[in-house]
């Protein structure tokens, strides 16, 4: 398999593809090695995490120049996903004993009851190339320190990032019949689907999502899906700082080049404050710099993958032909490698691709809404449902939207984040189950019931 450094178009590295025969063999080792993990205890078994939460800052420089390189986003992007992502492992360091810890629900009378939490077995962790830290880690550190072992699948197109992380896991000494990746595209990731696994959590596009669901669905194992998004943001008429709103908003737009599940896709902004919101934002959409994702004050390098660039110009085509127009962006840019701009687009509206399908990019549709009605109205007109954002002044006013939107995260202020310590979930299309929170913990363990009556 090629990796190619999407900002040159060339090859960094050839790695051989897993086989069937390779992978049934890693199969065999994993079985050979989980219960024994399980037996670990679990503060040992946290004690790995920890040395390798030590790992990753150790070789931050590194690790950030092999996921620039393979997947474009800009340096300091990088290196604040490699922070990012050891913020969420602390979370998990800290809090998963009290989670996994036996609960003792009824202590008195003759028949005593417990719940002890025990670990699936072997899970498949079959990952994204956006933030292939973070999405990651949502799965394999509470997988490992619930006592399961993981059979990991990097995308192709974050191998590099997927060998590193497992070398470190194994300096840390998570054992290698424990953990182990497989290289290579989806008929790679078919070959875990045929395996009996003991659980699938899956992060990925809605197509291949529902497809793994479906698939699997007869071996009656637990099935999670972190899903695509379509997230729009809601600017109310009442909103302090307009310049402020406009750049979160580009943030939340841009942000590793849009390529993020929960970026902000299309935005709603009511009718008193719209001219001077667009101004602003475009007006700060204009100043992105764009370019070689290496150098310091790169805002937005290439895309990840060629077939987006085609992607997002159809989707912008599509929207101009509809009546859409072009304040900001537009093009691909005339380089090597796959470069967008940035692209404002207005006059938009619910017929057109940009406003329902996910994009992917640092492009969005500004459309001008009346009032919170019709807002709500038009950010539930979706087939997804992973995040939305409301700004307002007043919380009691974004809380009454907030309540009626059909997502797994609402933000009030704010767009684009996640939280270790809240549960990560996507409704609709967006997912199915938890990762993060403590629900993120529990996700990897099964609970058994103890019935205990001492017969003396
Ligand atoms: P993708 O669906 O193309 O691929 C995801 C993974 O599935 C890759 O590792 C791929 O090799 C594998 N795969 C493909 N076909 C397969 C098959 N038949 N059997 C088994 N495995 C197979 O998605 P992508 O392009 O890597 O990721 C982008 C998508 O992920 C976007 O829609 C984004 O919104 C979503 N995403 C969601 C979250 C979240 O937390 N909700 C986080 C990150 C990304």
């Amino acid at each position: 398999m090629k990796v190619i450094n999407p900002a040159t178009e060339e090859v960094i590295r050839e790695i051989p593809e897993d086989s069937k025969k390779s992978v049934e063999e890693k199969y065999q080792l994993l079985r050979s090695g989980q219960l024994q993990w399980a037996k670990v205890p679990v503060q040992k078994r946290v004690q790995c995490i920890a040395t390798f939460y030590d790992l990753l800052d150790t070789h931050k420089d590194e690790l950030a120049k092999t996921l620039t390189a393979e997947m474009g986003k800009p340096l300091q992007q990088s290196y604040n996903e490699l922070n990012g992502a050891r913020n969420r492992m602390k979370f998990f360091i800290d809090n998963s004993a009290k989670w996994l810890a036996e609960e003792w629900v009824v202590t008195e009378g003759a028949t005593k009851e417990k719940i002890a939490y025990e670990p699936l077995g072997i899970i498949a962790n079959i990952s994204a190339w956006n933030y292939p830290y973070l999405v990651g880690v949502n799965v394999f550190i509470p997988a490992l320190i619930g006592g399961n072992a993981v059979f990991y699948k990097p995308s192709e197109y974050a191998t590099l990032t997927g060998l590193a992380i497992q070398k470190l896991l194994y300096e840390s000494g998570v054992p290698e019949n424990v953990f182990q990746s497989v290289v290579g595209k989806g008929n790679v990731g078919e070959y875990l689907l045929e395996l009996p696994l003991d659980g699938y959590f899956f992060t990925g596009s809605y197509r291949t999502g529902k497809y793994i669901a479906e698939k699997i669905a007869s071996k009656l194992v637990p099935c999670q899906l972190e899903l695509g998004g379509k997230d729009p943001l809601y600017v109310m008429d009442d909103v302090a700082d307009i310049d402020q709103v406009a750049a979160a908003a580009l943030e939340g737009v841009i942000y590793n080049n849009g390529q993020s599940c929960c970026a902000v896709e299309r935005i709603y902004v009511q009718e008193k404050v719209y001219d001077q919101f667009v101004k602003s934002y475009v007006g700060q959409a204009k100043k992105i710099v764009i370019g070689d994702p290496m150098l310091a004050g790169t805002e937005i390098g290439p895309l990840s993958r060629k077939e987006q660039q085609e992607f997002l110009m159809d989707q912008i085509k599509d929207a101009k032909e509809k009546g859409a127009t072009v304040l900001s962006g537009g093009n691909t840019l005339d380089k090597k490698g796959y470069y967008i701009e940035p692209t404002v687009l207005v006059n938009v509206n619910h017929q057109m691709k940009v406003m329902k399908e996910e994009s992917f990019g640092p492009i969005t549709g500004i459309q001008k809404v009346k009032d919170d009605n019709e807002a709500l109205q038009l950010i539930q007109d979706t087939e997804y449902g992973l995040t939305a954002a409301v700004y307002s002044k007043s919380f009691e006013r974004a809380e009454t939207l907030m309540k009626q939107i059909n997502t797994g995260t609402v933000y009030w202020n704010c767009c684009d984040r996640v939280s270790g310590a809240l549960p990560w979930s996507g409704r609709k299309h967006s997912g199915l189950g938890a990762t993060l929170s403590y629900q993120g913990i529990r996700a990897f363990v099964q609970p058994k019931s103890y019935h205990i009556r001492d017969a003396g």
